[in-house]
């Protein structure tokens, strides 16, 4: 059987994600043979934004992020789902970091105090506006051009690497998905000459970077990022991938991972999971059950 996994799942804590408990996914991840499953509970922790997105959900009422009570609920239910799907799924706690500058200190407090088996890093935001948002990301793209773009978002991706906090870069060239609309094809090359020095970074480091696969769902031809963009971390040292579908409800669960994985095994790359922050590859895509656990390397 292919060894399937999906590292970027977002349950009812995400305050964007449909109302799905942790065991329902795991129960999805099953029929859909899934072998192992790592929630990513996203968190925003920017001041500028705190009335907009500084939140969780906390059983359906929306407690402040910085309330760590709710990291306490969250590991408890993913310890019950470990225990409860042990020996069929593997049940990960992760988390998806929005990263902006001046946040660093509250990010590491937070990896301190609980024990993550992975760290997704991911740039929402630049000047305090959501690029990520459908409704928020033409405020910023109607009134800056392409070049101011990609010096912002590679400047903050580039701070991002840089603090070391994140095991994971989630879709990294997320500023295709609304700006694709907005400033026409151009938009697929701005990586070029400035992604490869922070992927070398990244390789240093041990980083890994995520395939994502919601793009498709909204219309793009390729995944986060793009295969060009796959094949110049791999040059740049990056062997460390995970795959992930950006799942905020039950049917985008492990939407379009066996592409993902199909598109690694042909540039001859390696899927990873994670343990405590370790990454462990999944060799050609298929793994014993039992193998899956303990192994370290490449992190
Ligand atoms: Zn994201
Ligand atoms: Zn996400």
């Amino acid at each position: 059987m292919k060894y399937k996994t999906d590292y970027h799942v977002h349950p009812n804590y995400s305050i964007d994600a449909s109302p799905v408990e942790i065991k329902e996914y795991c129960n999805k991840a099953l029929e859909l043979g899934l072998a192992e499953i790592c929630f990513t509970t996203h968190v925003e922790l920017e001041p500028e934004r705190n009335d907009i997105d500084n939140f969780v959900i906390l059983a359906g009422q929306k407690v402040s992020v910085f309330n760590e009570f709710w990291l306490d609920k969250y590991f408890e239910e993913i310890v019950e789902a470990q225990d409860e799907y042990a020996g069929t799924l593997k049940v990960k706690a992760g988390i998806e970091i929005g990263y902006c500058p001046g946040v660093e200190k509250t990010i590491e407090k937070m990896l301190n105090n609980y024990p993550f088996d992975f760290v997704l890093g991911a740039i929402h935001c630049l000047r305090h506006i959501a690029i990520s948002s459908m409704k928020e990301s033409p405020v910023y793209y109607e009134s800056r051009d392409l070049a101011t773009l990609r010096q912002d978002y590679f400047e903050t991706l580039e701070e991002a690497v840089a603090t070391g906090l994140f095991d994971c870069i989630a879709h990294v060239d997320l500023y295709s998905r609304y700006g694709f609309k907005h400033y026409g094809p151009d938009i697929h090359s701005i990586h070029q000459g400035a992604i490869e020095p922070i992927f070398e970074k990244m390789a240093r480091k041990g980083m890994g970077l995520e395939i994502n696969t919601s793009s498709l769902r909204r219309g793009l031809k390729e995944f986060h990022p793009s295969k060009e963009i796959v094949q110049l971390a791999a040059e740049s040292g990056i062997e460390v991938f995970t795959v992930g579908s950006d799942a905020h409800s039950l049917e985008q669960l492990g939407d379009h991972i066996d592409e993902a994985l199909e598109l690694l095994k042909k540039l001859n790359l390696t899927n990873h999971g994670f343990t405590k922050r370790k990454a462990y590859p999944i060799e050609a895509g298929y793994l014993p059950l039992q193998a899956a656990s303990g192994s370290e390397s490449g992190k």
